[in-house]
């Protein structure tokens, strides 16, 4: 079994995340793929706009009719308030999965970039296979500065075709000031957001 984690925010879900994850199942026949909203992220200063029952209520929207795709509380809010950190998830992940089932982290370019910065970032290489997507405005050939060895560079897999120019901050700006997000985020995450006031 391949089985892919995909985590982030997700505040909102939005169709730059529906593109990374569609194109990663595709290319890495993957048979799951698990999208994982973190309670708290450590290296973003901000709380998340909407609250974690919401945004884990919008990705199981984004899931909907996806083909492998699956909303995991994996990164549930911690009970003392502390943050999430992807090794945790992953070892937990691998620690349920039979010795020959193969791991894979999904990540945005922008994200991937900043891996010196998460927490133990050679385990989290160690722990899995890496598939790091394209994203407009960040070049994966940047990546040469994040100094991997040999092996480390083996696991990790570029892919290039993503080219999606939606950021969560931008969909939050425009539901803000009454913007329209057709063509940002899917009508069935427009319709809760709507339903639920969020980002107003
Ligand atoms: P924010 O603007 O709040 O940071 P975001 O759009 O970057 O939101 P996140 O939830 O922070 O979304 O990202 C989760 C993961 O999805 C990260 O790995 C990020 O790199 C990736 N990602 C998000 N949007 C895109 C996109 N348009 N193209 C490629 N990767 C993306
Ligand atoms: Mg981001």
């Amino acid at each position: 079994m391949r089985l892919g984690y995909f985590g982030g925010t997700f505040d909102p879900p939005h169709l730059g995340h529906l593109a990374v994850a569609r194109a990663s199942v595709s290319a890495f026949d993957l048979d799951r793929l698990l999208l994982v909203p973190t309670g708290r992220q450590p290296l973003k200063e901000d709380a998340p706009c909407a609250a974690y029952s919401d945004r884990l209520a919008m990705v199981a929207l984004l899931c909907e009719g996806e083909g492998g795709f699956e909303p995991s509380a994996q990164e549930a809010p911690l009970t003392d308030g502390g943050a999430n950190y992807t090794i945790d998830t992953l070892r937990r992940l691998r620690g349920q999965l039979a010795p020959e089932d193969e791991l894979f982290v999904v990540t945005g370019a922008d994200a991937f970039l900043g891996l010196r910065r998460w927490h133990d970032p050679d385990g989290l290489l160690a722990e899995a296979e890496w598939i790091v997507v394209s994203r407009p405005g960040f070049t994966l050939e940047s990546l040469a500065a994040l100094q991997l060895s040999e092996q480390q560079r083996s696991r990790v897999h570029l892919l290039r075709d993503v080219d999606v120019p939606v950021s969560a901050t931008e969909v939050r700006r425009r539901l803000a000031v009454g913007e329209d997000c057709i063509g940002f985020v899917p009508r069935s995450v427009l319709g809760y957001i709507e339903a639920h006031g969020l980002y107003c």
